[in-house]
């Protein structure tokens, strides 16, 4: 452990020269906003829709704050990013010298370790910088490869058209369901249509669902009307958040 922090710490100040730069040069500071796409592998920084930078990133990993524990990408089934994998070369060094914390895909561990780790990845692949997310549920830390400048490219444009980002999956469709369902108790899942991760869906389809007890009520009041509408309360979630949840909830 102590070979590990000796290393982990070194790799931190090697990393701290070189993003001070980074930062200075795109000014990653004065953007309020973030967001991410995982299809195409581009971060977004950006004020209002005026002032705007891409870059194209590599998924280090992400950090919960709840559990305290850091996820390598390489372990993260919810991350579809194809490059996580680069990721893979950390633990392969891990395991050479007998570092735990590169070799597991789940670790428990301070806030403050996050940033080594994301240092240990950006020096063993490269990268111009690092940058993280700052939400408040799951901090997601990224190596940024290169910055992209073709703003008017398919995948920007693709990535545009995507709605909702919920801070936890970056910027993914949108989908609806009832103010009940969450990821602690099972509440059954009713679907508007029997819909599949990925589907496609005509511009005027939207992924919706609601629990047991909504769907009771909406066949008591004939279908949906104010009230049973009322008593569901829809509500916005990303259409990752929507799949976890159905089959979390779903009897
Ligand atoms: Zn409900
Ligand atoms: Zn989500």
């Amino acid at each position: 452990m102590r070979e590990y922090n000796t290393y982990a710490n070194k790799q931190l100040e090697k990393l701290s020269k070189t993003q001070d730069k980074f930062i200075a040069k795109f000014n990653t500071n004065s953007y309020s906003s973030w967001f991410y796409d995982q299809e195409t592998e581009l971060l977004r920084l950006y004020n209002e829709d005026i002032d705007e930078v891409f870059f194209k990133y590599i998924p280090v990993g992400t950090y919960s704050p709840i559990s305290n524990s850091w996820m390598w990408s390489w372990h993260n089934e919810g991350s579809i990013e194809e490059h996580k994998y680069e990721t893979l070369k950390i633990k392969k060094f891990g395991k050479k010298h007998g570092f735990d914390f590169l070799t597991n895909g789940l670790i428990n561990c301070e806030k403050s370790e996050c940033w080594k780790l994301t240092a240990i990845s950006k020096n063993l692949i490269g990268g111009i910088g690092v940058y993280s997310t700052n939400s408040k549920d799951l901090q997601k830390y990224f190596i940024i490869v290169k910055v992209y400048k073709d703003i008017n490219s398919m995948e920007v444009q693709r990535m545009k058209q995507k709605k909702v980002d919920c801070g936890i999956h970056g910027f993914r469709r949108t989908a609806f369901v009832c103010q009940h369902l969450d990821l602690e108790n099972p509440k059954g899942f009713e679907e508007a249509f029997e819909a599949v991760k990925g589907m496609d869906l005509d511009e005027s389809e939207d992924f919706a669902a609601w629990c047991s007890e909504c769907e009771e009520y909406r066949l008591s009041e004939d279908g949906w009307n104010e009230e049973s509408e009322k008593f569901a309360d829809i509500k916005l979630v990303c259409e990752e958040c929507y799949f976890e949840l159905k089959e979390f909830n779903k009897k």
